[in-house]
């Protein structure tokens, strides 16, 4: 088949994720039929630079034939079978393990998924049959944050804080209220506080949120150590110790949801390393596979797992593809590949100082505000040149310079306004230079 083959099909009969799917119209979609290392390559033959690893996943880049072996091994060897009752396998086993190794604190144990949205309704179950055998039945509100990404199910989509999500969802799952993000540039910059202050302003926002709810009702705080797919937000150094100290201080649970920030993308394996978190749940998915194959979990600390073992019984919850063994099987050669590969300690002595010296170059071009990047994930604010202000949402400008930068041969993506890398975490030097330029030029264009 060729290109308008494939396209016209498309049309006809798939319905993709998060599209307007008349707005595809007449051009269609462009076809992807390979990739190569940080890049993919279209129908046409034109090469791309993967600027956001697929969805912040392919963190190993494409094409890596040691994740494609270990799949058809294990296909050949046990393509599945399940982990209900008592029965398991040796990649479900031998995961768990090594996840447990890499992960920080008490996370000794790890509930699999399919995915990052059903590792979200797994942890909603899990706070709330917590407290509810801890005999305090009545803490079940769990405490978000507007413009949150954590899942499409509908306990994901209420956790995660996105209005238009919101707005389509139906009833959304009780029980479940949003704090401010500490953005400082979207909201703090307004305010005219200096990034330290406001950090601590969002943390005060979460204790006067526990207030109002009545502190003997929260039961967990969810967030990403940098939220990903709201606008790559790095907040400000004071925002985590005051955000630890009031779920200290009131004795709420700590979800951090690793999706995105896991597996490298800060620098250490989990973004809570980075900022001295403890989590006592932490969900994870796309780069524990490199998006090879869909997988994904939640490790659980100690505090929360013996209570459910010891106190709970059987925890009525599990999906047909919780560790299943193929996916399973790459997700730990890809754990095996980073760790022989320091592709970690990479990310955070070399490539991560790299694109930050870089990338915040992009600071002094006059259609953006601010340039900030943490490890390999970064993001670009724009503004209206003539204003020093951000332009009228209706002009679409972050989705004009996400266009031009792709029909110039870079995936970079848009949230509004913010424009967000999050490349493979195997890159190079030269890879980030072209990735930058490329950036530089898209929005010259933009201009
Ligand atoms: N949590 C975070 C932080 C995410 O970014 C995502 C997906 O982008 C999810 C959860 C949901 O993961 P999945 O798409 O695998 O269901």
């Amino acid at each position: 088949m060729q290109t308008p083959d494939y396209q016209r099909l498309d049309r006809a009969h798939h319905l993709h994720p998060f599209t307007d799917f008349k707005a595809l119209g007449e051009e269609g979609s462009r076809i992807i039929e390979r990739g190569e290392g940080v890049y993919i390559i279209d129908s046409e033959g034109n090469r791309i630079l993967d600027g956001m690893a697929g969805l912040w996943c392919v963190n190993l880049g494409y094409g890596r034939e040691e994740l494609v072996e270990a799949a058809a091994a294990q296909m050949r060897q046990l393509p599945y079978y399940n982990n209900f009752f008592k029965t398991t396998h040796p990649p479900a086993v031998k995961l768990a393990e090594t996840l447990c190794r890499l992960a920080p604190g008490h996370l000794n144990r790890v509930f699999f998924t399919g995915s990052g949205s059903e590792a979200n309704d797994t942890v909603l179950r899990m706070v709330r049959r917590y407290w509810a055998l801890k005999g305090q039945p009545e803490k079940q509100w769990v405490i978000g944050r507007e413009n949150a990404y954590h899942g499409s199910t509908v306990a994901g989509l209420s956790l995660g804080g996105m209005a238009p999500m919101h707005a389509q969802g139906g009833p959304l799952v009780p029980k479940i209220a949003h704090v401010r993000q500490p953005w400082w540039f979207g909201e703090g910059r307004s305010e005219g506080q200096d990034p330290e202050a406001f950090g601590r302003d969002c943390a005060a926002a979460l204790e006067a949120k526990i207030l109002e709810l009545g502190e003997e009702n929260v039961a967990a705080f969810i967030a990403e150590p940098v939220q990903g797919a709201g606008g790559a937000i790095i907040p400000p150094a004071s925002y985590w110790p005051a955000v630890k100290a009031v779920l200290a201080k009131y004795d709420i649970l700590l979800v951090a949801d690793e999706v995105i920030c896991g597996f490298g993308r800060l620098g250490e394996w989990f973004g809570s390393v980075h900022y001295g978190l403890e989590p006592d749940l932490m969900p994870i998915a796309k780069g524990l596979s490199s998006g090879y194959l869909p997988i994904g979990g939640v490790l659980v600390g100690d505090r929360v797992a013996d209570t459910l073992i010891e106190e709970g019984g059987e925890f009525f919850h599990g999906f047909t593809y919780s560790g299943h063994p193929t996916c399973a099987a790459v997700a730990l050669k890809n754990l095996e590949l980073m760790e022989a590969e320091g592709v970690v300690e990479r990310v955070r002595d070399d490539l991560g100082p790299y694109l930050a010296q870089r990338w915040q170059a992009l600071g002094a071009h006059p259609l953006v505000g601010e340039a900030r990047s943490l490890g390999l994930i970064g993001a670009l604010e724009l503004i209206d040149p003539a204003t020093g202000e951000r332009f009228d949402e209706s002009l679409a400008v972050g989705n004009l310079c996400r266009d031009l930068c792709f029909a110039s041969g870079l995936v970079m993506r848009s949230v509004g306004d913010t424009m967000i890398i999050s490349p493979p975490l195997v890159i190079t030097h030269a890879e980030i230079d072209e990735l930058v330029d490329k950036a530089r030029a898209a929005l010259d264009a933009t201009l």
